[in-house]
This record gives structure tokens, sequence and C-alpha cells, in this order.
């Protein structure tokens, strides 16, 4: 009989289940059978699976060198507490086995070794038992496996969870969502062959028996100036090459398509249209698979390739000057394709694109645009048009992920687990608007991570009447304040001077920063720098000092992206369209409305906050996700990395809380009501307060004085082991 493995919480012994008699023979992490002894001095070599247990919990040094150690043994995740730490092993591990998702389910999550699926299993189970709303927060820079874990996370609820025909069609779709947003929202960079180009909430919708049976996306950001310009090294959104790569030859002829990716200009400026670890076909027959268990009919296909096609086409079309210096377009036969795929009056569309209009008291004004300014409205166009379609997809998803009530009759209350693929801080040597938006979306949910964890915790243990020692954190309350304040906040003065007629410029906006914030702690100009530091920053610079460290960003184009304009004859144009799916895209209200469409700043700032809220109703999770080299290639640990990344996911503070407190609190009645089978005295019900039932209970249980305290309305656990021995108690 096959020996099915384990390893118990002390670190990485292993035991064999069901051979309980056996428990005394350990494991090697690599399946050496070892003694007892040797088994033990095993932890030496692949560290302890927690970073709680580790003795000299102070020291980054011995924090880093454990998860090198771990590393070096393919153990790539490890505790801290509850919230699981990751390290991308850049190759297929077998641990993600429809096997070892067996092993994780309904187990202890101490019981087992640290995984993906320990975390995924415990929200789950918190969520059916308790029925309180979960998400699980995945962290980490861009390539440290964000989105591979919460795709991982999927599959085991797909896998584990009750299953029922209906459910089986929702569990597809959930699975199937992503190759169709990642087509469209991911992309090849420097640091990631698939990165995430988006910011991404879902939550999975629970039936009462715990099936899933709905979802609902929430995206982010994309990063749309991906559409017309690529950085060296780097390709456009996947869909453009799965196209011309995958696509069937009449498709490829209906939409006046070459499979050549070198004929477009949209994807040549990163002169790297092939990646040898991307098979573009393969993805292709993926994607058009999952378009169809989503629930798109061949026509809502057309509709949609017909509009990938037309940013292609929109890229090629160029510009001549006449002898006035106005533009004019030389490629007639790009308009005629993009008149019929974008289904709109060719000849408007060429007019549109060459030229500008402007409704002033109540008239309309006419002017032609230069060869620069035409070539500016094309490329607006094309991310407009890409973008709304992003945003369109999105919603499609939802309605086919939709709980649909009739489906699952009298299953009426669902819980929900939410799952949040999010970028992580970034720095680059050259910062704008988008490393502005995203340094800030990560201030936000550092903060989040603060007040749900560190301070909550604190102040729960002050509100319960337990002795704490308090922990030294920084709250960086102060920076998003600086960035999101009413008036006086970054995102303000930017919106404020986008507003304002006339002479505006990125530089005026600076200027009005520096009037305004010029005394904050956190932030600093060439102007305002003292002369050591000055060097270090350029006059069209300002610099953040971030939780995570400080960030130059320029302003140049901020005012320009923050603004995220269309010329009114192009949205004109595009209202007017027959294609269904751009028809939706373009609202004929946008034209009517008087109002000033808000920021892209302004947008972003009001979704996080949005987010907040629905992350701050449900109990979280945290996966923090870290990448061991920037070579992507496996079995390299760069220390350096590894650091900084320790550093800005604050690993070393959030050890130090955990360490300082208890590993486990539950209210009484719920403790009680899940533990009371274990004691003749509560068992089958207790009459008396909660707080005295489980005094009963622990006490028959034999829990020692330094284990347990008892707080106001919760009992709190010191070790896991203790808490551990009563889990087995009652499966015994
Ligand atoms: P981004 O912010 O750029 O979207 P990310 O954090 O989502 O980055 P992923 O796309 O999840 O990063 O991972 C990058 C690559 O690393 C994957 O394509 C895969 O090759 C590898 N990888 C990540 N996690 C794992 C894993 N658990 N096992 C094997 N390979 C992995
Ligand atoms: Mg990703």
């Amino acid at each position: 009989m096959e020996l099915q493995i384990e390893r118990v919480p002390t670190g990485e012994i292993i035991r064999v289940v069901g051979h309980k008699a056996e428990r005394r023979t350990g494991l090697g992490a690599n399946g050496i059978r070892l003694s007892m002894e040797s088994a033990l001095t095993a932890r030496d070599r692949v560290g302890v699976q927690d970073f709680v247990l580790l003795e000299n919990f102070t020291s980054e040094a011995a924090f880093i060198e454990n998860l090198r150690k771990r590393f070096k043994e393919n153990l790539i995740y490890t505790y801290i507490g509850s919230v699981l730490v990751s390290v991308n092993p850049y190759k297929e591990l077998e641990i993600y086995t429809k096997q070892n998702m067996e092993r994780y389910r309904g187990v202890s999550f101490y019981e087992v070794s640290p995984h993906l699926y320990a975390i995924a299993d415990n929200s789950y189970r918190s969520l059916r038992t308790e029925r309180r709303d979960q998400c699980i927060l995945i962290s980490g820079e861009s390539g440290a496996g964000k989105t591979e874990a919460t795709k991982k996370i999927l599959q085991y609820y797909a896998v584990t969870c009750p299953a029922s025909q209906q459910v089986e069609t929702v569990k597809d779709r959930l699975l199937q969502s992503n190759p169709v947003l990642e087509a469209f929202g991911n992309a090849k960079t420097l640091r990631n062959d698939n990165s995430s180009r988006f910011g991404k909430y879902m939550d999975v919708q629970f039936d009462y028996r715990g099936a899933p049976v709905g979802g609902h996306i929430l995206n982010y950001l994309l990063e749309k100036s991906r559409v017309v310009h690529q950085n060296h090294g780097e390709r456009n959104f996947h869909i453009f090459y799965q196209l011309l790569e995958g696509g069937e030859e009449d498709l490829l002829r209906r939409l006046g398509l070459e499979k050549n990716p070198q004929q477009y200009h949209y994807l040549v400026k990163g002169h790297c249209a092939r990646v040898s670890s991307i098979n573009d076909k393969n993805e292709w027959k993926i994607m058009r698979r999952a378009l169809s268990v989503i629930g798109f009919n061949d026509s809502e296909v057309e509709d949609l390739l017909s509009i990938v096609a037309s940013v292609l086409h929109l890229g090629n079309v160029q510009f001549a000057a006449d002898e006035q210096g106005n533009a004019q377009v030389t490629t007639e036969n790009q308009i005629k394709y993009l008149a019929r795929l974008l289904a709109v009056d060719g000849s408007v569309l060429r007019d549109a694109l060459i030229h500008k209009k402007i409704i002033a008291k109540g008239e309309e004004l006419v002017s032609p645009l230069n060869l620069e300014q035409a070539a500016y409205a094309r490329d607006a166009l094309a991310k407009a048009v890409y973008g709304r379609t992003f945003s369109w997809l999105v919603n499609k998803v939802n309605k086919s992920l939709a709980y649909k009530e009739e489906k699952f009759p009298g299953w009426r209350s669902t819980t929900v687990l939410g799952l949040l693929d999010i970028y992580g801080f970034e720095v680059f040597q050259h910062n704008s608007f988008e490393q502005f938006c995203i340094n800030y979306c990560n201030e936000k949910l550092q903060q989040l991570f603060i007040e749900l964890t560190l301070k909550s915790e604190q102040e729960e243990y002050e509100s319960e009447g337990i002795a704490w020692e308090p922990v030294q954190y920084f709250n960086n309350k102060i920076i998003c304040d600086l960035v999101e304040e009413k008036f006086k906040g970054i995102i303000s003065i930017l919106d404020e001077e986008c507003l304002r007629p006339g002479d505006a410029t990125d530089t005026t906006f600076l200027e009005k920063l520096e009037e305004t914030v010029k005394n904050h702690p956190h932030f600093l100009t060439h102007k305002l720098a003292d002369q050591k530091t000055r060097k270090s920053l350029g006059r069209e610079e300002f610099r953040l000092s971030h939780y995570a460290g400080d960030v130059t960003y320029s302003v140049a184009g901020f005012l320009d992206k923050n603004n995220d304009l269309l010329f009114r004859n192009l949205k004109e144009t595009m209202c007017n369209s027959e294609n269904p799916i751009i028809n939706q895209c373009f609202d004929r209200t946008e034209l009517t409305d008087k109002k000033r469409p808000e920021t892209a700043a302004t947008q972003f700032k009001n979704s996080l906050a949005k987010l907040m809220e629905i992350l701050m109703s449900k109990e979280p999770s945290y996966i923090r996700c870290m990448k061991p080299n920037d070579a992507k290639q496996a079995d390299r640990f760069d220390e350096v990395l590894i650091r900084h990344q320790v550093k800005y996911l604050g690993l070393m503070e959030n050890l130090r809380v955990r360490r300082a407190g208890f590993a486990y609190r539950r209210k009484y009645e719920v403790f009680l009501q899940r533990y009371k089978s274990l004691c003749p005295e509560t068992w089958p019900t207790w009459d008396g307060r909660p707080y005295d039932g489980v005094a009963v209970l622990v006490k028959h249980l034999g829990y020692k004085p330094e284990e347990y305290k008892m707080g106001r309305t919760k009992i709190f656990i010191r070790f896991p082991k203790t808490l551990f021995a009563t889990e087995d108690a009652l499966e015994v």
C-alpha cells in the first residue's frame, strides 16, 4: 500500500497517516526514511515551517536563512502564524495534485505542511462553520506568483467543493474566466512573461452547502498605454499575438489581418513578438474554448475580435501634412477595414481622426489637427476602444457568473469568499502616473493590513482585558492622507490642475504641489530638498516616502493621463457604431452630460475606497508572494532581492506581532459550540454563560494556565498545538 505522508507541526518531521503506530518513524522532506533523531536534525537543514518557531525571531538574517533553507529543499511555503509566505519556484512542483488537495481538505491548519491549500481550506471552513465572508489577499511584486496562487486556489475549490450539475457549470465558468481575462489583460514584460496588467478582485459565492454558485469580478486600472506602446523586450496584450498566430485563415481574412505581427505598428515597439515560454497558438485555442464556456455565441466572438483587429488597423493609420501643415490620412485601406470592423461610416471616421470638435457656448467649433495631434488622437482612440472593451468583457464574464437564484431554488443565502490579485509595490528607474496609482493602492492595502491585523490585534487584547506588550509599528495613514485627502491631497491638486482652463501643465501641477504640501515629512521636490538630497531629484520630479521606501515620480504626463480625454468627434463616431460591443461601450449620454467625467486618479481612488469597504467587511487571510531572482530561473535565491521584498511586505513586523500574542482566539459561543461534545458537562447543551461553559470545558481538557487566557468575550490560546490537540480529540 502506498504511504500517505504528512508533516507534523514541529518542523518538517513527517508522519505516516493512517498508521498511528508508525508515528515514531520520520520521513525526511525528500522522502528518505529517517529515524526519529535524524528526522529532528533534518529540521536544521530544512528550517522551520512557521517563522513563529524561529528562536531568533527578531533577526532578519535568521528569517532569510530560514527561507533560503526551505527554498533549497523545494519547500516554497512558510507561515508567519496564519499568513502564508510563498517563494516562486520557477519550476513545476508535484504539490498541486488532486491527491494533495484531498490531503488538505478539512485538516487542521497546523497539522499539515504550509500550503496555499491550507489557507484556501481554512478560509473555506470559516466561511462554512461561522458563515462569515472571507477574503484572501495576495500581494507581492511582479512575477512573484500572485496570479498562479489565485488560480491554484480556485482549482482547489473546483475540485474539493460539493458538486452538482449546475454547480459544475459555475465552477467551469469561474475557471474559464481566467484564460479570457488573461488574454486581454496580461502581457509579457521584462519582469514576467505573463504579467497581469490590471488589478483583480474576484468574489466566489457559496450556498449553504458550501458549493460555489456564482461569482463577481472587479477590475482595476488596466495599463492601457501598452496598447500603443511597449518598452524594449515587452509585448502588447497577449490577445493580439494569439489572434494572429491561432486565428483561422478565413477569420483573419474577414478581419483583414495578416499573420505576421511585424506588420503592425502596435506590435513591434518592444521587438519581441515571439516569446519562447509562450505558445500563442495553443493559448488561442484555450481562450476560444473559454469564450464558449462563458457563453459567447459566434456573432459575439466575431464582434469582439473585430474590435481587437480594429486596434491593429488603427495602429497602422498614418498621416501626412498638407501645405497648411494639417494632417491627412494616407492609409485609405485601413480606414476601409476600420469602417467595417467598427461598423462606422468610413468618411466620418477619417474626418474625426484629423479634426477636433469643441462645443463652446452651444456652438460647434471644428479645427484641423497637425501631424502630432492626429497621431495623439489615433492612439487615444485605440486606448479608449481597448480599455472599454476590456471593461465590457469583465461585465460579460460577470453576467455569466451571476448567481441565478432560480437555478438554485431555496439556496437563498450565500456567503462570499474574495480573492484579491493586485499589483505589488513598483519602483522603476522612471516612475510615472501609473506607478503613483499602483503604489498608492499598496499604501491602502498596507493600511488595511495594519487596521485588520496589527492594530485590531492590539485593540482587541486591550478590549478583552488581556495583557499585551505593545509592538511598535509604522502607521502609514499619513501617506494615504497625503495622496487622497480632500483639497490638500495630491490627487485633489492634480484634479484641480486638470480642470483649470488655460495654461495648466505638469509643471504648474508640481508647483501647486510644492505650495500646498511643502512641509509634509513624506514629500520632497528639488526645490524643497536640502542641498545634499537635491542632487538626486530632477526639477520635474517629486519624491514620496512610502512605507516600503522612497519613490521618485516624474510629473511628465500626469495631467494628460489623469484627464484621459478622447476628442469629442471620435466619441461621437463610436457612439454611432453598429458593432454591438462598441455601441455599449460608448454611451450617448457621455455627449450630452454637462458634468465632466471623473479623472482617472479620482476614479481609481473611489474604486479603491469601495474595495477597502468590501475587504473590511470580511475576514482576511494573507498570502505574501516573493520572487527569488530577476532571471525567472529555478533554484536561484538572490538574497538582496529577497531582503527587499521582506521589507516591502512588512514581514518582520508581522512576525514580531504574531510572536508577541496568542495564536488563536474565538468567541466563547463559537468555541463552546464546536468543542462542547468533548466534555460531559457541556454536552449536549450548556445552560449557563458561555464563558463559564468554556471554563469548564478547558479545565476538563486539561489546558494549562500558561496555554490560554480568558478574555471578556473570547478565549485566547497561546500555542497552535493546544488547539491542534483539541481538534484531534474531536476527530477521534
Ligand atoms: P504580475 O504582478 O506581473 O502579474 P504575478 O505575481 O501574478 O506577477 P505570476 O504570473 O503568478 O506572477 O507568476 C509568474 C510566473 O512564475 C508564472 O508564469 C510561472 O511560470 C511562475 N510561477 C509562479 N508561481 C509558481 C508556482 N507555484 N509553481 C511554479 N511556477 C510558478
Ligand atoms: Mg499576475
